[in-house]
């Protein structure tokens, strides 16, 4: 878990403070690193199960691009990439997706055309988050009124980038129905915040609740520690090993009820597995 903790704090793209220039956005610091991170990601990727999301990133500057195409892929996505406005649509017209990345500054065509074309002309109604260095309130009420719906500022976490993706397909899938979740011997009944293995409740604390959820709105998903951190302590977990902990107390409870699905992918994160896998 050690790897996944250090390289989530540095996963960040740096742009010089204020500057309203995309072509200058750049990666600082740690991310001159980058390269060596992904060998690790590419091979994690090879152990994912397939993904049921579909994600296509239109960015023109290419180390951005390949950063948070390793990343989304590394937690099960599948992505695609475009480099410019044209190409956008033109994959777009071909091909399905669930989650649009745009950026804004591209070249042949700017971002903001290319989501009033997928609105107006393809009449696409796939989520769209726009990533991009321009945080005037303006720019953002264009995209908004032009059927934007996200919008994050460079520089960003990409962890967050993967929560925002992830909330926009759930929500596109209507995953957040106020039903019980289910995977395979296990039930969540939210609104009631009650586990269950077959028909036995599980006793659970609201953290390790929270954790099952979050592996349940996906099962087989990787899901980070990142993410997981976030979801439980949004200001940031009182130590390095909160975490680790919860899912130790998730996975004992749920064991002494006979489920052992949570499976611990180290150095990446947990999923929870695909009744097939059972
Ligand atoms: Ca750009």
């Amino acid at each position: 878990m050690l790897n996944l903790l250090q390289t989530s704090k540095v996963e960040t793209c740096n742009s010089p403070a204020g500057e309203a220039n995309e072509t200058s956005e750049r990666f600082a610091g740690p991310l001159g690193e980058n390269f060596k991170r992904i060998p690790m990601l590419t091979a994690a990727r090879k152990l994912l199960p397939m993904s049921r999301c579909h994600v296509l990133v239109v960015e023109d500057e290419q180390t951005i691009a390949q950063n948070v195409v390793e990343y989304l892929e590394a937690q099960g996505y599948t992505v695609d990439i475009a480099y410019d406005g044209k190409a956008a649509l033109v994959q777009l017209g071909q091909q399905t997706f669930d989650v649009l990345v745009l950026d804004l500054g591209l070249p042949r065509l700017d971002g903001q055309q290319v989501l009033q074309q997928l609105r107006h002309q393809l009449g696409l109604t796939l989520p769209v988050l726009v990533l991009t260095a321009r945080e005037a309130m303006s720019s953002k009420q264009a995209c908004f009124e032009a059927g934007a719906d996200d919008y994050l500022v460079k520089p960003f976490s990409l962890a967050e980038l993967s929560l925002r993706v992830h909330a926009l397909h759930r929500r596109a899938t209507g995953a957040m129905s106020s039903g019980p979740l289910r995977a395979g011997p296990l039930r969540l009944d939210l609104r009631a915040q009650q586990a269950f293995v077959g028909d036995k409740v599980v006793h659970l604390s609201p953290r390790c609740l929270k954790i099952l959820e979050v592996l349940m709105r996906d099962p087989g998903r990787l899901v980070s520690r990142a993410e997981l951190e976030e979801a439980l302590w949004p200001d940031g977990p009182p130590d390095s090993d909160a975490l680790r902990s919860q899912i130790h107390l998730l996975r004992r409870a749920l064991s002494q009820e006979g489920f052992n699905g949570v499976e611990t992918r180290h150095g990446l994160g947990w999923r929870l597995q695909t009744a097939d896998e059972a």
